[in-house]
Parts: C-alpha cells; sequence; structure tokens
C-alpha cells in the first residue's frame, strides 16, 4: 500500500441539510482528528477499536472553542473506502458548522482532496480496479433503475472479471509464445498451431460481444438522444410536458454547471431518454421562435431518434416538409398530435412508426412511451446475461485490443516468426490492461478522477 498524504473533503453537497459529513483518509487522519475532537466521555480515541462511531464536540484548539456537536465515525485500514485510516465527521448540516470544521483540519495540516481522490485511493491501494472506480461515479449519476443496475453490476466486479479472464488467456498466449522465442535451446516448440488460432478467433469473438454492449451502456448512462423537432404550434412544448408529467427521471444536476435551462431526462421502464434542446422547445414562443424550424434542424444531428410532431388538425406545411427531409435519415416517430380535433394532415409514407395523440386529453401519449421503448430496444440492444456495459474508454480500449489481435491472427495465417505474434501480443495485453489500470498512465486516471464529485 502506497503512503499517502492526509486527505479531506465535504462529502455531502453543498447547502443545508440534516447532516453534513466531512471525510478524512490517510496516514495522519486519526491523529490529526483527535487534535480538534472532544468525545462526550472521556476517552482515548487511539485507543478504540475499528469501525466505532463516537459522540462528542469539534472544538477549536487555539481558542477552545466548540464548533459542532458531532458523531465521529473510525474506520481503521485495511477494512476502509480508501484502505487507509479513515474518518468521517457527521456535523449539523449548514455551511457554518461543516466549513469552519473543515478550516480546522485544513489549518493542522491536512490537504482538501481532489475530485475523487477518496476513489481513486482505493485504485491506487488496490481496493478495487479502474472498471469499478468508474462504476462508483455512474452510480452516483445514474437516472434510472436499470442505469444503477448496471452501475451496481460493474461495481460488484462483473465487468471487471470478463475484462480480467480476457487478459489471462492472453497472458498465457503470450507465455506460450515467448516461451519458444526465450528459450531455443530448450527445444520448445512455439503454439501457433491450429489450437493457437482458434483462440486467437475466439478472444477477438469475446471482444466483439463486449463491444455490442457499448451502444446499451451509452444510452444508460448518457440517455437516448431525442430531438421533438416540428415547425412553431404544432405542440412540441405541450408533448414534452405530458410525457414528463408521468416519465420525469431523476436529474441529477453536476454542480456548478450554469445552465439556463435543465436537462430533461425521461424514464421510460428504467431506459433514460435525454430531450435534446428543451431550450428551442420550451422558448418556442418567445423571441426564440424567429429561429424558426433551425433549431430543430440542429437538434436533428445529434440525435438518435428524431420525434417528428406535426399538427393533425392541419395540412402539411413546407416547414412540416422540410423537418420531414431532414429527419429522413434517422430512426423516428411521428407523432400526430391534435387528435382531438378533426383531421385534415394527408396519410405520410414515412416514418414508419406514426402515433395519433393529443396533448390536451392525453389520447395516445402511452402509445407513443410504447413505441419510443421500441426503437431505443431496436437502437440499444440489451445484454442478455448481465446488465453493465462498456463505456467509451473500455470500447477504445478493446477495439486496440482487436486490432492487435487481428495482426497476431494474420501473422499465425502466413506463418510469420513467432517474434512478430509476441510484439502484438504485447500490444494487446497493454491495451487490455489500460481498462482495469494494470497498465495506465498518470494523465489517464486524471482524465477518469476528474470526472468525480469532491468528497467521493
Ligand atoms: P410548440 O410551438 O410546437 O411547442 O407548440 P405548443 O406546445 O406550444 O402548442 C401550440 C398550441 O397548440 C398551444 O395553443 C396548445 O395549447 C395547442 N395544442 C397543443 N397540443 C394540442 C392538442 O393535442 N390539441 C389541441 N386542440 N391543441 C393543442
Amino acid at each position: 500500500m502506497s503512503e499517502l498524504d492526509t486527505i479531506c473533503a465535504v462529502s455531502t453537497p453543498a447547502g443545508e441539510g440534516g447532516i453534513g459529513i466531512i471525510r478524512i483518509s490517510g496516514v495522519n487522519a486519526l491523529r490529526i482528528v483527535s487534535s480538534i475532537f472532544k468525545p462526550r466521555i472521556d476517552k482515548n480515541l487511539d485507543a478504540m477499536p475499528t469501525h466505532t462511531i463516537h459522540y462528542g464536540h469539534v472544538v477549536d484548539p487555539g481558542t477552545n472553542d466548540v464548533i459542532d456537536e458531532v458523531l465521529l465515525s473510525l474506520m481503521r485500514a485495511p477494512k476502509t473506502y480508501t484502505r487507509e485510516d479513515v474518518l468521517e465527521i457527521n456535523c449539523h448540516g449548514g455551511m457554518v458548522p461543516v466549513w469552519r470544521t473543515m478550516n480546522l483540519l485544513l489549518a493542522a495540516g491536512v490537504r482538501q482532496a481532489e475530485p475523487g481522490e477518496f476513489t481513486k485511493r482505493a485504485f491506487l491501494n488496490g481496493r478495487i480496479d479502474l472498471v469499478q472506480a468508474e462504476a462508483v461515479m455512474d452510480i452516483i449519476t445514474a437516472r434510472t433503475e436499470l442505469s444503477h443496475q448496471a452501475a451496481k453490476e460493474q461495481l460488484l466486479g462483473g465487468l471487471s472479471a470478463e475484462i480480467s479472464g480476457l487478459r489471462d488467456r492472453l497472458i498465457s498466449l503470450t507465455a506460450s509464445v515467448e516461451a519458444g522465442i526465450d528459450f531455443p535451446e530448450e527445444d520448445i516448440e512455439t503454439e501457433t498451431g491450429q489450437a493457437f488460432a482458434h483462440e486467437v478467433s475466439s478472444i477477438i469473438a469475446d471482444i466483439d460481444s463486449l463491444l455490442s454492449s457499448y451502444i446499451y451502456g451509452r444510452v444508460l448512462r448518457d440517455g437516448f438522444a431525442t430531438a421533438i423537432v416540428g415547425r412553431p404550434n404544432v405542440g412540441k412544448s405541450s408533448l414534452l410536458n405530458a410525457l414528463l408529467k408521468q416519465n420525469r427521471a431523476i436529474v441529477n444536476e453536476a454542480p456548478g454547471t450554469t445552465r439556463d435551462v435543465v436537462q430533461e431526462y425521461l424514464n421510460i421502464s428504467g431506459m433514460p431518454l435525454k430531450i435534446l434542446d428543451t431550450a428551442g422547445i420550451r422558448h418556442s414562443h418567445d423571441a426564440v421562435e424567429q429561429e424558426g424550424v433551425q433549431r430543430s434542424l440542429a437538434a436533428i444531428e445529434t440525435a438518435d431518434i428524431v420525434l417528428v410532431v406535426l399538427d393533425g388538425s392541419q395540412s402539411l406545411t413546407d416547414e412540416d416538409r422540410r423537418v420531414i427531409t431532414e429527419a429522413q435519415d434517422k430512426l423516428a416517430i411521428a407523432a400526430i398530435n391534435k387528435n382531438d380535433l378533426p383531421r385534415k394532415l394527408e396519410k405520410l409514407v414515412w416514418p414508419d412508426v406514426q402515433v395519433e395523440i393529443s396533448c390536451n386529453t392525453g389520447a395516445g401519449i402511452a402509445a407513443l412511451r410504447d413505441a419510443l421503448l421500441n426503437a431505443m430496444k431496436q437502437g440499444a440492444v440489451a445484454p442478455r446475461e448481465h446488465s453493465w456495459a462498456v463505456n467509451l474508454r473500455h470500447k477504445t480500449a478493446l477495439e486496440q485490443t482487436r486490432a492487435s489481435m487481428e495482426r497476431v491472427m494474420s501473422s499465425v495465417c502466413s506463418n510469420l516468426s513467432p517474434e512478430f505474434i509476441a510484439v502484438d501480443l504485447r500490444d494487446a495485453l497493454d491495451s487490455i490492461g489500460l481498462i482495469i489500470g494494470t497498465t495506465c498512465t498518470e494523465d489517464i486516471l486524471e482524465r477518469i478522477f476528474n470526472e468525480f464529485c469532491i468528497g467521493k
């Protein structure tokens, strides 16, 4: 276990709440916290067993001022989140007690933690691998039950086991090839025959199977990007409201982001849908309307699915035609709105799925929701045996691994010397190691953990 400095952070969100938790981790955690914590009953914290809770006060050692009445959790290494000594101070959940306590810790020599630094230590100290560390963040940001389920299975090691299993098989292949290179005098036959080739193609197939979970994973993590488009007054805003009324997902806004409109997510049977350009939909009656269908067209480009809203009580206009033309290459559903009024809209040949709805009466909204779910299932097939799925970082590394294995295969087929095969196998091992973190550089770690919130 590496010896790192002692860090602290407020682990609960900023603002007022029942409790505010400060987490401290590191070799000096116990000593420093003991200098600012006075237990109610006189006792020596140093002599207390691990995983115990102590009632007392945080006291400014300089002035003897009582800062707050707190509960202190004491967890000794190695059975802790970071594998270091971890202490958690439960203060009253106001900004002042929490930050006065933090300031005492900082003055006593504890460093303020970077985003994700506790989880990074759990990784560096070998408690979890990188894939599990990423799952922690996925759990925090999960917007639906399915997203949460996938992240949880990933944290428990489902995906890690798959990757480690593949890595072990690559190690065996590499060993068998390198044995022949390293000990030619021993006359060890380099194993690049039929069984070897079979194993290489079996590994490639397993990589493909992992890669096939990527789109599902992207949808679980980021939401199925949905553009609700149409000319002004067809009912886009009414439709969004109707859908949100019953299917709003739990939204977890990243602190510190300044958005004029909150990103809206729908939860359709556990699958998250991210609504694109809510600003364009919501503001369709003010100055933004001047932009006409321009905003719709921009949203179509990045969408996984386009919900083309049409006014069923009117004939198709040129603006409608323009939206339809732009959406033609996309997975799309037509929502033919205002079916509480007599239909004047012509029969459409596209898209295949057309649902008549009325945002006023609520008719057809459930059918539209089902159509969205079907389309989502078509676009992002869920893996059968498990719910975890690879993310973009895993996908990139898997594709590199796969490319190396393709080269191994072609060397085997062309009877190239084992040295060539060994080089590509080594590359494959490096690439797959990036995923769980066996081969990993500081900049990769930084990129991963910078996404985290402070205090996790
Ligand atoms: P947007 O400009 O496309 O966002 O359209 P809105 O949602 O703002 O709706 C435009 C107008 O159509 C508003 O006056 C709504 O009340 C009306 N509207 C929306 N949905 C329906 C519907 O299902 N039936 C009828 N009769 N009117 C609707």
